[in-house]
């Protein structure tokens, strides 16, 4: 029998402490989880001298431990605007529905472009969805028999919720549920948006998706904000944001800085 993650917490373990290295991107089907400290879950990448304390040979043994111990998972999909993090995230619940697996779908209520009731990607795929001030009342609002039954959550547009890591931790640990969480990893200034990265250490999975840069075509890691508006959460498409390559992305900060100040100044010269 593989002991309950609960118990683990306040076990002495780690007689070891790995380097600790939460906020590492990584994207492993990695069959051994090395838990070497109480607060870092860890994928080990390469051969390592520190012993696996325990290992759960993940996937296969899923499906044979769903009923008897609570364990489940997180998936982490990240990438700046128009990477297909949400075609991505529909993909992996549609296929997980397909297999037999009972899904829910959770955004936040604060983007309301495509309306409450359902999540569209760009390219236009529509599924049913809770639309969500925050996480913690999911269970409430979809019900205590209703929650008990599912078996997958997907989270988009995961940067807008607040209690995101403690959601992820109760449904994957203590209630076995496997959740599959996308969002932005940064805002337009490249500084961590929301609560996203603070669930890595929490992930099986992190999957970075990259988009096509609009100036140049390359591969796109970042969102630039073509407006001069300065507050952090701003809902928009294409028409606010563009995925862009690191070289256009610090050309084009500079361009929009500068015609942001020089529109400033003509405004204070003509209202003087
Ligand atoms: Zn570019």
């Amino acid at each position: 029998m593989l002991p309950a993650i609960s118990s683990l917490t306040f076990s002495p373990l780690s007689l070891r402490f790995p380097k600790p290295n939460p906020f590492a991107f990584f994207s492993s089907p990695s069959k051994k989880l090395h838990l070497s400290s109480p607060k870092f879950l860890r994928i080990n990448p390469s051969p390592s001298p520190t012993p696996p304390i325990f290992s759960i040979p993940s996937r296969q043994s899923h499906t044979e431990t769903t009923q008897s111990s609570p364990c489940g998972e997180v998936h982490v999909i990240v990438g700046p605007m128009f990477a297909g993090k949400t075609t991505s995230l529909l993909r992996r619940i549609q296929a997980e529905s397909n297999s037999g697996r009972t899904v829910a779908v959770i955004k936040s209520n604060k983007d309301t472009r495509y309306g409450l009731d359902s999540i569209v990607t760009h390219d236009g795929v529509k599924l049913p969805c809770w639309a969500l001030e925050n996480l913690s009342s999911f269970r409430q609002k979809i019900g205590t028999v209703a929650y008990d039954q599912l078996d997958v959550i997907g989270i988009d547009e995961a940067q807008f919720f607040e209690d995101l890591y403690d959601f992820c931790r109760e449904a994957a640990d203590h209630d076995g549920k496997t959740v599959i969480v996308a969002g932005l990893d940064g805002d337009y200034l490249r500084r961590s948006f929301g609560s996203v990265l603070d669930i890595i250490p929490l992930a099986n999975t992190v999957m970075k998706l990259t988009a096509r840069c609009e100036l140049c075509g390359e591969r796109a890691f970042f969102t630039l904000r073509k407006t001069g508006e300065k507050q952090r959460e701003l809902i928009g498409g294409a028409d606010v944001y563009m995925p862009v390559c690191r070289q256009h992305y610090v050309s084009g900060q500079i361009v929009i800085e500068t015609a942001t100040s020089v529109l400033e100044s003509q405004k204070l010269h003509c209202g003087s």
